[in-house]
């Protein structure tokens, strides 16, 4: 299972997503939309993923 969380990209935000990678980007992507005002894009979410897996 893959995680995202909000602390390991800077935030002082607890929130944490899981679960199926484009589920969890999907989600993780709103949340910052809502909580921080910050877009990302899914390629770019992705790549953050991949950087934090190797
Ligand atoms: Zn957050």
């Amino acid at each position: 299972m893959v995680k995202i969380s909000c602390s390991n990209y800077g935030f002082d935000c607890e929130f944490e997503s899981n679960g199926n990678n484009s589920i969890m980007i999907e989600k993780y992507q709103k949340h910052s939309m809502d909580e921080h005002g910050i877009e990302y894009s899914i390629e770019a979410l992705e790549q953050l993923l991949i950087r934090k897996n190797y």
